[in-house]
């Protein structure tokens, strides 16, 4: 199935400016959207080799909740697939490539938010969970709770049967070696994982830097669900949690749009920025792309970067961020896949 899927698959790498990120990105009805982190993303510090997995990660993510849609699949498999491949995979900073904090260690967080009822799950500093999205998925449906954290949504996962890892399992060696190499420049920053200027010394390490995950998704039902999962900043401490978890923050669905971000998650939080873009569209009539863009503006006054991918109950999408590059990726309706990198 997968090569009947892959066969119409169309890969476009694409190069688009600033000043058309309020403009409307695709013609055709999108049907899923996925992020893989914002940040210093620039093709000179890119091997041809790095890209190369990367695209391949973002069209599998992409590939993996497509299938599952057009075989009439729900908008939360749907995401939930997209970003297990996303979590599964080294390269982004989400389950197995999780960054490390200051002791060493990696504290996931994830959540997941159904637009047509409303429900919500996240788990926040998890260290034994393989796939924490699957966790965030397992509180919005078998709590009654949206968000567990640490000690006790690890215990939650293990009764609920979630594959469990021994926290050895999300150790790679760019992430570690991105620790050492903070610990040695000032054990106090926090890496924010995105931007070049927020690094001590240049230049940054490319391989360090970047890699929250999301997905958006509409399925046949015409119901969205947005998701979103991370390993949250290099060097973080004392049980910092980020935007990923926070409904509201990283992550926001309802009848009309669904939302998953990511950047400096202290200034998503302080913007709500998941549920403004639903705000702004809601409130003032914006559409999906002036919303984040205005959302993303809001963001880099305050000081913050990163960016937003969300997607309306109608296929309209955008992916607006103001950092160098961004991870992201989206399919039609019609079988298309588009895989962008770069500004
Ligand atoms: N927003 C995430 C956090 O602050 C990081 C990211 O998006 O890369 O934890």
């Amino acid at each position: 199935m997968y090569k009947k899927i892959a066969a119409i698959f169309v890969l476009c790498i694409t190069v688009y400016s600033n000043s058309a990120m309020a403009q409307k990105i695709s013609d055709d009805k999108v049907i899923l959207v996925i992020h893989g982190g914002a940040g210093t993303i620039v093709k000179k510090n890119m091997s041809a080799e790095t890209e190369a997995q990367y695209i391949e990660a973002l069209q599998a993510s992409l590939r993996a909740g497509y299938a599952i849609l057009t075989e009439g699949g729900s908008s939360l498999e749907a995401v939930e697939h997209a970003i297990a491949v996303m979590e599964d995979s080294p390269l982004f900073n989400a389950g197995k490539g999780a960054v490390f904090t200051h002791d060493g260690k990696n504290e996931l967080d994830a959540s997941i938010m159904t637009g047509k009822d409303g429900k919500a799950g996240a788990v926040a500093g998890v260290t034994t969970i393989k796939n924490p999205i699957r966790a965030a998925i397992a509180v919005m449906q078998k709590s009654n709770h949206v968000m567990l954290a640490g000690k006790g949504a690890e215990l939650f996962a293990q009764n609920n049967g979630l594959a469990m890892v021994d926290p050895s399992y999300f150790y790679t060696e760019r992430r570690w070696k991105a620790l050492q190499r903070l610990l040695k420049k000032d054990s106090l920053r926090v890496e924010l994982d995105h931007d070049e200027k927020n690094t001590v010394i240049p230049p940054v390490d490319m391989d360090s830097k970047f890699g929250t995950v999301g997905c958006v998704a509409l399925d046949h039902a015409g119901n969205i669900t947005a998701g979103t999962s991370t390993g949250g900043m290099t060097n973080k401490k004392f049980g910092r949690v980020g935007d990923s978890p926070i409904i509201g923050a990283g992550t926001y669905a309802n009848k009309e749009v669904g939302v998953s971000c990511t950047g400096w998650g202290e200034f998503y939080i302080r913007q709500v920025a998941a549920y403004d873009v639903a705000a702004l569209m809601n409130y003032k009539g914006s559409t999906v792309q002036d919303a984040t863009a205005e959302v993303i503006r809001k963001i880099g006054a305050a000081g913050g970067d990163g960016g937003i991918i969300a997607l309306d109950r109608n296929g309209n999408v955008a992916m607006p961020f103001n950092t160098a590059g961004m991870y992201r990726g989206y399919v039609t309706d019609k079988g298309e896949v588009v895989v962008q990198i770069y500004k």
